[in-house]
């Protein structure tokens, strides 16, 4: 008699690379299916709800690897982005910062990480950020998407550039970085780990080389060819692409920066509120 054994399929979110939240998460949500929060993280969750967006200005964030490096710098100068009044993008960037302490609290009360929100910084690269959450020796950043089918397979290569870019931040402390990816409308999830790689690790550090190269000289790079043409989804989606092809160099940037003010050849002469941000020279 042949004995038929039923397939078992694995979740897709335990296969794969090794995991190092995975267990503490799903061990915790399997004995508390409805866990709350735990009154001693009440003051955290008002503090990371409540607290101000962190200033980019004189330093290269993590999550900017590997993006246009004239951008980079005019974040580093503090050149002011457009500024979009949307009713939708607000809901947008709410979602996404609920989402973040949702799994932060989640992440403490499994025992999974020690800390959240914690600050990097390589003073000599100038490249800082802060980790969503840390362990003993990982860091965590968590993702929201509307597509989680490739994420099934693996971490994106943007985000292997951004968790070396943190690992320098971190002076030698993290070598590995966890990576969460959470379906915005089904709530399904999966675990990364980015393991520092000397080949990932020597293109993300050539990057802040040239992007500090260019600050001491204080020296724009040029347009990108589709930008200058006003053309291509990176120019439409890019926060300075308004100025982009009238800023002529560093000195003018900062300017700008400083004042708010700034006379374009074309078609307007614009003005924006002045940049608490921007600290004295
Ligand atoms: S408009 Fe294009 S070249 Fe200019 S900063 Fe943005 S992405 Fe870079």
């Amino acid at each position: 008699m042949t004995r038929r054994f039923q397939r078992v399929q694995m979740p897709k979110r335990l296969t794969g690379d090794d995991k190092v939240i995975t267990p503490y998460v799903l061990r915790y949500l399997e004995a508390n299916p409805d866990w709350r929060l735990e009154p001693q993280y009440a003051d955290l969750v008002v503090r990371l709800l409540s607290e101000e967006y962190q200033s980019r200005v004189r330093r290269f964030g993590g999550s900017s690897a590997n993006s246009c490096e004239r951008a980079q710098l005019f974040g580093y100068i503090g050149v002011p982005g457009e500024q979009i009044n949307d009713d939708m993008l607000s809901m947008v960037f709410t979602d996404g910062k609920y989402r973040h302490v949702r799994w932060q609290i989640l992440l403490l009360q499994s025992g999974a990480v020690t800390d959240v929100e914690y600050q990097l910084y390589n003073e000599v690269l100038r490249v800082g950020g802060k980790a969503d959450a840390i362990g003993e020796d990982f860091g965590v950043e968590i993702k929201g998407t509307r597509n989680i089918e490739p994420a099934w397979a693996d971490a994106r290569w943007q985000h292997k550039m951004q968790s070396h870019r943190y690992m320098l931040a971190s002076n030698g402390r993290f070598r590995r970085w966890v990576y969460i990816y959470e379906d915005k409308a089904t709530q399904e999830w999966v675990e990364h780990v980015t393991y520092w790689e000397d080949e990932v690790g020597e293109e993300v550090l050539g990057e802040l080389i040239r992007l500090n190269e260019a600050r001491k000289t204080k020296a724009l790079p040029v347009v990108k060819p589709r930008c200058e043409q006003r053309r291509g989804l990176e120019y439409e989606e890019c926060a300075y692409h308004q100025w982009c092809n009238g800023i002529t160099g560093w000195g003018q940037a900062l300017r700008f920066a400083k004042t708010g003010r700034i006379t374009l050849a074309k078609p307007e002469r614009r003005r924006l509120p002045r940049n608490p941000n921007i600290p004295p020279e």
